[in-house]
């Protein structure tokens, strides 16, 4: 069975609700944002679909495999529990029959929703499900401060800044799901961000669809922080982020950044250690003739030269994105512009997929469709050239002195642990293994930072002592 999220904080004799979320962290802040309105309405969890009176899943929709994961969820729910709600990406899709694929496949669920839909996933809840009467919890709505409930282990969370997406890269239906952009008002993304800091958050991860679009659907509108006048775009909202996670002895990490020309602003803050210079760049092609096929953000840009700009204004910087291999119409030579480019601008984590038909993507119905065995060979062959130029950065690392921050430790650190450097995000990229500290003195928990001396490398991973 899927795990059924269970997050802290519940009170007596209320209405149990089961939680499973499915898909992406734009996903989970969704499910963040559910979870702590169930929580401020006195609703409890469920660690079982059987023992909730009812059961909420958040889809995602983006692959077929994904889809099918959701389906499935959604059918096991039903079987151990028969009260069901759906929501998210896979709650927008539609069916054949003009209701939605969700219905069309399971009939029985009682409500299904798009994404970021908290308030009509609440009001389904209400319906099959009353809310408990609490005066107290009534009188005090959101008892958790402006951070909510997070499902990300206290030491680090996800900051969501906009939904949707503007473009229309021909092999996604994103924007199908989630509509066109909008961006979160700078005002509330800075008191989340405060209250999570607060709260004892050390490495904060802004995430959205395009991160450097953030303000473009409110022409950058001036809103207010802290009583002063404050735009909203991405490079006041970092300026903010980084002044603010200083003064807390923390990390910001910049995730689904397009290189756009104003991208250059924020590296003089990545130099400077206000923000980590970690830039997640979904880059997807190199060759100019393929990102026009994929309608890709930027496309028109030199990102080849504008890389190597940027790690000569911070040449610490890290860089991950992720490839497509075997796109439509992608040629031998295309596809070795793209091998020429990973080796040139010495991208330090790269992920690649073999292209695959998305349903309802435009992309399905391009000229010139790959065979999948050599789609599928082709995606080997660039993981052996990205895995050469990610083994011999890190083999850079070996000698060098890191801040580690800490997701696990054995007896306090003296037995060892595990941490990430400013080069890895949570989930996604490598760790670094830390071994049991040369003083014996030394201890460490997890949420801590630590100085590690780095001894060796193991696959994506490094080996570093506690110094
Ligand atoms: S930028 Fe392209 S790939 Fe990313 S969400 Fe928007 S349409 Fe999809």
């Amino acid at each position: 069975m899927s795990e059924v999220l269970s997050p802290t904080k519940i009170s007596t004799a209320a209405p149990k609700v089961g939680f499973v979320s499915l898909g992406c962290p734009k996903a989970l802040t969704d499910s963040e944002l559910i979870l702590t309105q169930l929580s401020a309405e006195g609703y409890e969890t469920s660690k079982t679909f059987a023992g909730a009176d009812l059961v909420i899943v958040n889809t995602c929709g983006f692959i077929d495999d994904a889809v099918k994961e959701s389906l499935d969820t959604i059918g096991e729910a039903l079987a151990e529990n028969g009260k069901v709600i759906v929501t998210g990406c896979l709650g927008a899709k539609a069916g054949k029959d003009g209701g939605t694929l969700v219905q069309e496949v399971h009939p029985s669920v009682l409500a299904v929703t798009g994404p970021h839909a908290t308030q009509e996933v609440m009001n389904a809840v209400h319906q099959h499900c009353p809310k408990p009467h609490d005066p107290f919890i009534d009188l005090v709505p959101g008892g958790f401060g402006e951070a909510g409930i997070k499902l990300t282990p206290r030491h680090y969370a996800y900051l969501k800044i906009s939904e949707g997406c503007n473009h229309r890269c021909t092999f996604c239906i994103i924007p199908s799901m989630r509509g066109d952009l909008v961006s979160r008002p700078v005002g509330d993304v800075l008191k989340e961000a405060k209250a999570l800091f607060e709260g004892g958050v050390k490495e904060l991860l802004v995430i959205s669809q395009d991160t450097s679009a953030y303000g473009v659907d409110v022409k950058y509108r001036t809103g207010f922080w802290d009583g002063k006048p404050v735009k909203t775009r991405m490079l006041e909202l970092v300026q903010a982020l980084g002044e603010m996670a200083q003064a807390h002895g923390a990390w910001v990490r910049l995730h689904y950044v397009y290189p756009y020309p104003s991208v250059d602003d924020i590296l003089p803050l990545m130099a400077q250690g206000h923000v980590l210079p970690y830039l997640d760049v979904p880059l997807q092609h190199s060759h100019p003739d393929v990102l026009k096929r994929m309608k890709r953000p930027a496309s028109g840009e030199k990102n080849l030269e504008r890389i190597l700009r940027w790690r000569e204004a911070c040449p610490q910087i890290v860089i991950r994105s992720t490839f497509i291999a075997g796109f439509p119409g992608e040629t031998e030579e295309e596809f070795e512009h793209l091998l020429d480019f990973v080796r040139a601008a010495q991208i330090d984590r790269a992920g690649c997929f073999a292209y695959s038909d998305v349903e309802g993507a435009t992309a399905n119905a391009l000229p010139g469709m790959v065979p999948m065995e050599l789609r599928e060979e082709r995606r080997a062959r660039f993981m052996a050239v990205a895995e050469e130029v990610s083994t011999a950065r890190l083999q850079k690392r070996v000698g060098q002195t890191l801040q580690v921050l800490v997701d696990q430790s054995i007896g306090l650190g003296k037995k060892g642990g595990t941490g990430r450097s400013y080069a890895d995000a949570p989930e996604i990229d490598g760790v670094v293994h830390l071994l049991p500290p040369e003083k014996i003195s030394k201890t460490y928990k997890v949420g801590d930072f630590v100085k590690a001396r780095i001894v060796g490398t193991q696959g994506h991973d490094l080996v570093g002592v506690p110094v």
